[in-house]
């Protein structure tokens, strides 16, 4: 016995590279070394291939883009004294043309050989889900090595788990958790972004949208939950590699509307434009051959992610309110993106984030557009409310009087056109009074201009003062003032005037002698004939004529002409 080990240690030693020790029986194995040759000839066979030098590495890696004829090596050893059922996953197995299996015991003498055609008809028996399971057992104090020939199609990644019969079960069951919460995620913030895009119009929600979508795509894709969930092999899903290719499009096209950089920024807008071409170039070249487009789509990415990362800089310098949060979620995208594409490249070990960066830079970046969007159309709302404010300012200057901060003629021309039609329609009566002070040019000569001014100033705080919510008191002309008395007959609108008349009487003002300085005014009251189809220009004629008899019959009077 002690010699048995003793030959079997020396053996183990002769045997160069890693083991896998399978010490109990249930057992689940995701972290141990292999080791891969890489067959550059496309042609070595497996009588020739023992004698080649592997290479260590682990069990989850990616030999980049431009492998696609790896062979895996893998040795176990039992150690107990019970016989070891073992199952060999490999994840991801669809996206390989051919596996092939090679059984070997300690002697390197083959046992037993097996071939899997993910791509073809048979895929459907010979995987689960996303995986190729290769089921063999070790004897007690048994040896073995499992050769793996691989062949691929787009990039090299393999990725081995061993189990127990028990824990294989489990981790078909659990495996694609993570890829589903992170699709699941993603396609509810795109579903949410239709919406709001069918609702409101705003073209930035259907871009934002299509690109969360077509991400999603790719992951679901990349993860194997297509396989995973819908047993879907071959050619067909390979193409979901597409959405990869067209999301810069979607991207591009959502900053170009959310910053209107066609008319902002006419440079970031022409760098834009080349985004989109050259994806859609990758993507049509995609139609036509599959394998070459998938080879250069790390550039057209590159090429996306380096110019996204440029323009965003630029709009900062220029001073972009907006682009700090879009760079902000870029460079989140950027740096996991990186460093995943460097790992798919083979320059990066593998570890959760390079393996999953791309999908957790996505997640990141779609929780932050999120905010940018909703976030611009806050700005654009209190942008709006601004704009709102500035022209009813602009409105009401328009339509007063500086000075007296009454309302103009030109206003009172518009505006009482409105009241006259309301009153017609609703049949109620309209009055007018025309207000002219009495000898204002002798104010104006004893007094100079500017008291005379100070004195318009005061009549139309009184008017104002006394006038009804509904009434509309407007200068006229130099000293001529008018208030239009909606809902009013002749006979209100006369004890009305002459209520004003008595206030201008009692209204005391301090003259630049100092002294008490009282002036009057006189009124013509006319009440618009609304039965009768009348306008407002004959009404203020009437109005003229009953201010021309007050006038007449000694001033400071009231003259009412029906
Ligand atoms: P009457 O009693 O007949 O109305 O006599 P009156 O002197 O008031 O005559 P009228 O109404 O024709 O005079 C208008 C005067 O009002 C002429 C002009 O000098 C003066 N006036 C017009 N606009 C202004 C103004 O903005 N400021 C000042 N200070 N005077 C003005
Ligand atoms: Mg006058
Ligand atoms: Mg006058």
């Amino acid at each position: 016995m002690k010699f048995l080990i003793l030959f079997l240690s020396l053996l183990s030693l002769l045997w160069a590279g890693p083991i896998v020790n399978i010490d109990s029986d249930r057992f689940s194995i995701t972290d141990f070394e292999l080791s891969y040759f890489i067959d550059t000839t496309d042609e070595i066979k497996f009588e020739d291939i023992k004698s080649k030098e592997f290479k260590q590495g682990p069990n989850e890696d990616s030999l980049g883009v431009k492998v696609k004829n790896v062979w895996i090596k893998i040795k176990f050893f039992n150690p107990t004294n019970e016989q070891q059922t073992l199952f060999l996953h490999q994840d991801l197995a669809y996206k390989y043309s051919s596996l092939d299996y090679f059984e070997v015991d300690g002697r390197d003498e083959l046992i037993d050989s097996h071939t899997i055609t993910p791509y073809g008809s048979q895929a459907k028996e010979q995987l689960n889900g996303a995986d190729a399971i290769y089921k063999f057992t070790l004897n007690p104090s048994e040896y073995k090595t499992i050769y793996v020939h691989q062949k691929t199609l787009a990039y090299h990644f393999y990725k081995f788990l061993i189990f127990s019969e028990k824990e294989s079960i489990s981790y078909l069951i659990y495996e694609k958790v993570d890829a589903v919460l992170i699709s699941g995620l993603l396609l509810a913030l795109a579903l949410y972004n239709l919406l709001i895009f069918i609702s409101s119009r705003y073209k930035e929600y259907l871009y934002y949208s299509l690109y969360l979508i077509s991400s999603t795509l790719w992951i679901f894709y990349v993860y194997g939950s297509l396989a995973h969930y819908f047993e879907i092999y071959g050619y067909a899903p390979a193409r979901f590699n597409f959405s990869i290719m067209i999301a810069p499009i979607f991207l591009a096209l959502f900053i170009k509307t959310l910053f209107r950089t066609k008319e902002n920024y006419k440079f970031e807008n022409k760098l834009l434009s080349s985004i989109i071409i050259v994806s859609s170039s990758n993507f049509v070249y995609g139609l036509i051959d599959f394998t070459s487009a998938l080879e250069i789509m790390i550039l057209s990415l590159s090429y996306a992610l380096v110019l996204f990362m440029w323009i965003s800089i630029n709009l900062y310098i220029k001073g972009d309110k907006l682009i700090k949060i879009f760079l902000f979620a870029h460079t989140f995208y950027l740096i996991f993106s990186v460093y995943a594409l460097l790992y798919f490249m083979g320059f990066v070990d593998s570890n959760y984030i390079s393996s999953h960066g791309t999908s957790i830079g996505l997640v990141i970046e779609a929780f932050l557009l999120s905010y940018l969007v909703a976030y611009k159309f806050k700005l654009m709302e209190e942008e709006k409310e601004e704009e709102k404010l500035k022209q009813i300012e602009l409105k009401l200057l328009a339509s007063t009087d500086p000075m007296t901060k009454l309302y103009n003629r030109r206003y009172f021309t518009e505006i009482s056109k409105k009241v006259l039609d309301l009153s017609k329609r609703e049949r109620k009566n309209l009055s007018i009074l025309m207000i002219d002070i009495d000898r204002f040019k002798r104010v104006n000569d004893t007094f100079g201009h500017q008291f005379g001014d100070e004195v318009l100033i005061n009549l139309s705080r009184l008017l104002l003062e006394s006038q009804r919510k509904s009434d509309i008191v407007c200068r006229y002309g130099g000293e001529e003032f008018v208030i239009l008395l909606p809902n009013t007959g002749l006979e209100d609108a006369t004890i009305l005037a002459e209520k004003l008349r008595v206030l201008v009487e009692e209204l005391t003002l301090v003259s630049p002698k100092n002294e008490g300085f009282n002036f009057t005014v006189s009124i013509g009251v006319a009440q618009i004939d609304v039965k009768n189809e009348e306008n407002i220009e004959l009404a203020l004629k009437r109005a003229d004529d009953a201010l021309y008899i007050a006038k007449n019959s000694g001033r400071n009077r009231v003259s009412a002409k029906v």
